[in-house]
């Protein structure tokens, strides 16, 4: 059975449980990452189940967006499709997150013993996205025309070339 996942919850409770849970939160709602998209209009996607393991709860699921962003090559906006997996374990202190092996990704319960969605997902979010976002494989991207002025640039370097002018001098 799938449920609507609450906003912030605690996950012992959500463990007691065998549901899955979903949710689609605005992308506006996640700052750090709306900081590298140009769009944030669209939703984030997210599926997932919370199991006790040990003594820890475990949250497993996969969450899905559309990241719009400005190519670097050609200055064009265009969407990715982003999929991720995840597998969080809950801790209640930094100190008991860095304890933990390091195939372990960790996630901090609050002083509450709750988690926020928007943060539980965020990290791997930001993830996905490509350190240099580019269009791949798309013959229309190009080298967006720069404009600089007057000032002349050295092809080989992209810094202004102090012969540029001496040149044009001798050819006249
Ligand atoms: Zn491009």
């Amino acid at each position: 059975m799938v449920k609507r996942a609450p906003s912030r919850f605690n996950p012992d409770l959500l463990a007691r449980d065998a549901s899955r849970y979903e949710a689609e939160i605005p992308l506006s709602q996640f700052t750090r990452l709306s900081e590298l998209l140009l769009s944030t209009d669209g939703q984030l996607a997210t599926n997932f189940g919370v199991n006790l393991r040990k003594d820890h709860c475990v949250i497993r699921g996969s969450l899905s967006f559309e990241a719009v962003q400005q190519c670097q090559r050609c200055m064009e906006a265009f969407a990715t499709p982003i999929t991720a997996e995840f597998e969080l374990v809950c801790v209640t202190t930094q100190a008991e997150a860095d304890a933990l092996p390091d195939e372990l990704d960790p996630v901090v319960l609050d002083e509450n013993g709750q988690l926020h969605l928007v943060d539980l997902l965020e990290d791997d979010a930001l993830l996905q996205l490509p350190d240099i976002p580019k269009h791949v494989d798309d013959p229309s991207c190009q080298p967006g025309e720069q404009s600089f002025g007057d000032v002349q640039l050295n092809p080989a370097n992209g810094k202004p070339n102090p012969f540029g002018a001496l040149k044009d001098l001798k050819l006249s």
